[in-house]
């Protein structure tokens, strides 16, 4: 018998917790505070991890991280007012990308509402834009099933961020343990499939195609489809594009993947088999020029309202991709069928990636002897004229991106997960970093958010000491990126997470300048006045953030440095370490004269 005389009670923050244990939740990010620190301690009580985060808004990227790779969303835990308000940028992110999160907010007590209660904010109004679901129970009581509701409701259908508010008074307010009723752990999501007329005409498109292609978005990786879309695509001999998340549902160095050829494969292909993304920005939104005018597109998706976004698709396969995948599957199986390989299509794609691989690889011995900038000038900087400095690089060092991604390619481990952000890092990066396994790569993702990384990184970095202890997490970072969320490799550092940060550092935000430059500009004015907006300090020592919590830190100027660096990183098993990656801080120019690669976005 307890002396406290709370025999039989249970508290707010424990229904909370218990709840979300019972809905198989297993991780929760967040930072505590009043009044949600008891939320914290509650969790752990019930056996969810806890990871504190150092601002919400990464924990809350964090907590959608996990909930992409598990399937199983996590937990974004924040306080009132500002707290919630950090973590809207981090629902936004997982609601653009469908990705399944529970946020829940600390709000002001009930009795004060409207009053100017300390950090009063309408938090389910502010959350509704960026969510599926948003709500707050009505009581202690109704907290299992509305937990239970938000839960489902982010991984039912099209999968997303839900929210869910507690007012102060509740978390630390008594309840009899018999008037809570626990809600039963929801089901998994139902798989729908699409329409069997459907899916036989789709069939029937793509028996008569001349030129398909098949791409592969990261709902596909979401919805674990991999097993069968690789049957299909091996099975009929189709070509496939992945989009940047879609890299790895099918290993990039498939014989079938014409990433190499993505302009060419995109603008000819008469018929497109799209299997988990949409027509937005990152595929040109399906129109021409980039695409035929009369392209007819088989568009699966598990989200109705999709179809037939920006274009008129010839068929519509509404329903799971892995259900629709084998859908299609058995009808190449009643009447078999493949795409001739020695057709002019194929030809076609193969030459152009001969000559784009000939290209990249004219880049990578390029890369491996690093030669001066071809030529660094401004383009049309006013400044540059009012100040009239010659800020062109004279050493032939500094390294370019192609040196770092070739050296980094070289030794990454094939099962690792690539975190990846920045302008010209991740664009120029996703093209040389290789993804062999889904779900092995995140980036700023369908919103093209900065400030991601760190907190994707801790979250493959805790999923994987779970599930597959020793698969390496690679952080891969602009300067600039990095600085959104650096101060969470104090994070990474307390819960001593051998991540790999690598920050690709051009003292800039698409561009820098050297030391010399800088200090020459600032003879002519003062740095808000006279310089760009893009620098940042040169000659940054990012890691002495590492050092600074006991990780290990790298400064490295040679290709030599930074391979040497790597290795130790990666032979590293216990310890996280940061690899500053001096770059030529004018090098985007140079990349832009091999407009191949600037071409493809993906
Ligand atoms: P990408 O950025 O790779 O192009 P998007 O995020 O634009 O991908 O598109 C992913 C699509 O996948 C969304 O339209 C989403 O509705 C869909 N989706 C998510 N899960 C599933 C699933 N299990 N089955 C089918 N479609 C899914
Ligand atoms: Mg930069």
């Amino acid at each position: 018998a307890r002396s406290d005389g709370l025999e039989g009670q249970v508290s707010g923050a424990r229904v909370i917790a218990q709840a979300l244990k019972t809905q198989d939740v297993n991780y929760m990010f967040g930072i505590v505070g009043i009044p949600v620190t008891e939320i914290a301690l509650a969790a752990q009580e019930v056996g969810i991890r806890y990871i504190g985060m150092r601002n919400e808004q990464a924990a809350c990227y964090a907590a959608s991280a996990v909930g992409y790779l598990t399937g199983r969303p996590g937990v974004c835990l924040v306080v009132s007012g500002p707290g919630l308000i950090h973590g809207l940028g981090g629902m936004a992110n997982a609601n653009m990308n469908c990705w399944p999160l529970i946020v829940i907010g600390g709000s002001s007590e009930r009795s004060q509402e409207t009053m100017g209660a300390f950090q009063e904010f309408p938090q389910v109004e502010a959350c509704r834009l960026y969510s599926k679901f948003s709500a707050r129970p009505s009581s202690i009581e109704a907290i299992p099933s509305i937990i239970e509701k938000a839960v489902r409701s982010s991984i039912y259908g099209r999968p997303g961020a839900c929210y869910v508010d507690i007012p102060a008074d509740f978390v630390n307010l008594q309840v009899n343990v018999n008037s809570i009723k626990y809600v039963e752990c929801c089901m998994p999501p139902p798989i729908s499939m699409a329409e069997t007329s459907a899916v036989r005409m789709a069939a029937s498109v793509i028996r008569n195609a001349k030129q398909p292609l098949v791409i592969i978005g990261k709902g596909a990786a979401y919805a674990r489809a991999e097993e069968s879309i690789r049957k299909l695509v091996e099975q009929c001999k189709l070509p496939f594009l992945p989009t940047p998340m879609g890299k790895g549902v099918i290993r990039d160095n498939h014989p079938n993947c014409v990433a190499a050829a993505r302009s060419r494969a995109l603008q000819f292909a008469d018929v497109i088999v799209l299997l988990g993304a949409r027509l937005n920005w990152i595929l040109h939104f399906g129109l021409p020029p980039r695409y035929q005018p009369d392209v007819k597109f088989i568009q699966a998706d598990i989200c109705a309202e999709e179809l037939g976004n920006n274009v008129r698709p010839a068929v519509t396969l509404l329903g799971d991709i892995n259900a629709v995948t084998k859908q299609l599957l058995e009808q190449f199986d009643k009447t078999p069928w493949q795409y001739p390989p020695e057709s002019e299509w194929w030809k076609v794609l193969r030459e152009k990636m001969k000559s784009n691989e000939a290209l990249s690889k004219a880049l990578v011995s390029f890369a491996k002897f690093p030669v001066p900038p071809l030529q660094c000038t401004f383009v049309s900087s006013s400044w540059a004229k009012r100040t009239d400095v010659e800020l062109a690089s004279k050493k032939s060092l500094p390294m370019n991106y192609y040196t770092v991604f070739y050296h980094v390619q070289e030794q990454l481990p094939r099962d690792c997960f690539v975190v990846s952000e920045g302008a010209n890092t991740m664009d120029i990066g996703r093209t040389v970093l290789q993804n062999y396994l889904p779900r092995h790569r995140l980036d700023a993702g369908t919103f093209g958010t900065m400030g991601v990384g760190l907190g994707f990184a801790i979250a493959a970095a805790i999923v994987a000491k779970d599930r597959n202890p020793g698969k390496r997490v690679i952080c891969v970072e602009g300067d600039s990126a990095f600085g959104f969320s650096g101060m969470e490799v104090e994070t990474i550092c307390r819960y001593n997470l051998p991540i790999v940060l690598l920050v690709v550092n051009n003292n800039g935000i698409y561009q820098g300048f050297d030391t010399d430059s800088w200090k020459e500009m600032l003879k002519f004015g003062d740095a808000t006045t006279v310089a760009p907006p893009m620098s940042l300090l040169p000659h940054s020592h990012y890691e002495h953030v590492m050092t600074a919590f006991g990780g290990k830190g790298y400064f490295v100027q040679t290709p030599e440095e930074l391979q040497k660096s790597l290795r130790q990183s990666l032979a590293d098993t216990t310890n996280p370490s940061l690899i500053n990656i001096m770059i030529e801080p004018q090098a985007t120019r140079k990349a832009q004269d091999f407009h191949w690669l600037t071409q493809s976005n993906l």
